[in-house]
């Protein structure tokens, strides 16, 4: 079978304002609704591949689809080769760095290069990649809640077959952080895991007291208590409370994930397909993380972390927090608490009509 010799004709970025079914509050701010980028990388020989990434806030979103637009206009007669592209980028991006929208253009461009080659081949990313297609852990991700407004949902979770839920916290004071905590352990009871977010919120003092006092509640890990970038925070707070601290999500590419990992900020790993470089990123994480010994959890964007999640060594748990279903043809399903990755390719189409809709 000859391998067809893919070249890059165009990318195309819409942006779209996805409603979501469970907007997200956290500790510093709300997402009321998902600010996206569609990426569709187009190919001379007519395979097109599409990723969507996340702008958080909507006052991002122009310069986001703006930067995928311009970024992806250089790549034009390229070959559809993604390491390839990853090395070129490493030198066009050397001067104004890749921290930020750039790396996040890069990034989504990156995911829709790999989202070709799937669709070339006929097989799902995580196929591509050597994995297979099976079904994976998944958690059931919230925003801050209100323990008894919230407890049919939560209840809910737990019935459909989610065994782990995180939720967030540190938007008030500790009182409030024991409440929502002992409230949700009550309505999920012993055996479902949970977890809990501070979104960076907390400084170093602080989130060692309050941590000591959430100790009581088995809380599978805490995830980023303090400012993402201050690892050595991180690891005073994981040495002093001996809670299994979680972070990743803010790692701008590798080089930062191996910084947290030599200073040892982190007892797992949660690297965001967004921010480590896309697809091609993620590979090198996960062998990072496999040398280090950490356990591996996907940050959002389910659908495609799914197949990467397929190939990673030390994968946990994959976060359901459902950002794109608004404009997804076939929205992803969650069955007994686990999420199959789905091809070809990374298995995303969108809802034409719901795109026009919510276009912003
Ligand atoms: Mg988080």
């Amino acid at each position: 079978m000859s391998v067809p010799h893919l070249v890059i004709a165009g990318v195309g970025a819409k942006a779209v304002v996805a409603p979501l079914a469970r907007p997200v509050k956290t500790a510093v701010g709300a997402i009321p609704a998902a600010p996206l980028v569609l990426i569709e990388v187009t190919t001379r020989q007519g395979i097109t591949g599409k990723a969507y990434i996340f702008a958080y806030i909507a006052p991002a979103l122009k310069a986001l689809h703006r930067i995928v637009s311009d970024v992806g206009a250089e790549l034009v007669g390229m070959t559809v080769a993604p390491q390839d592209v990853m090395r070129h980028f490493e030198r066009r991006f050397r001067l104004i760095g890749w921290q930020g929208l750039v790396g996040m253009a890069v990034s989504g461009i990156d995911m829709a290069l790999w989202d070709v080659l799937g669709r070339a081949a006929g097989l799902p990313v995580a196929q591509l990649l050597g994995g297979t297609v099976r079904p994976l852990d998944a958690y059931d991700s919230y925003g801050v809640i209100d323990p008894t407004h919230d407890a049919d949902v939560l209840a809910a979770s737990v019935a459909s077959g989610f065994k782990a839920i995180k939720i967030k916290c540190g938007d008030g004071d500790l009182t409030r952080d024991i409440a929502a905590v002992r409230g949700v352990r009550e309505i999920i009871g012993p055996d479902v895991r949970l977890m809990v977010d501070f979104n960076q919120a907390l400084d170093v003092p602080e989130a060692i007291r309050r941590i000591r006092r959430l100790t009581e509640f088995d809380l599978h890990w805490i995830e980023e208590p303090v400012k993402a970038e201050d690892l050595d925070g991180h690891a005073r707070v994981r040495a002093a409370t001996g809670a299994m601290i979680q972070t990743g999500e803010n790692w701008w590419f590798t080089a930062s994930m191996a910084a947290a990992i030599s200073i040892g900020a982190s007892d797992h790993a949660m690297p965001d397909l967004m921010k480590i470089g896309g697809v091609t990123g993620w590979l090198s994480a996960a062998g990072l993380a496999q040398t280090a010994g950490l356990p591996v959890s996907s940050h959002i964007f389910a659908e495609a972390s799914a197949h990467v999640m397929s190939t990673t060594p030390t994968a946990h748990l994959v976060e359901w927090l459902d950002l794109a279903g608004a404009v997804l043809a076939e929205p992803l399903q969650v069955v007994d608490g686990q999420i199959t990755p789905r091809g070809p390719g990374l298995g995303l189409d969108w809802d034409e009509k719901a795109v026009a809709r919510f276009a912003a």
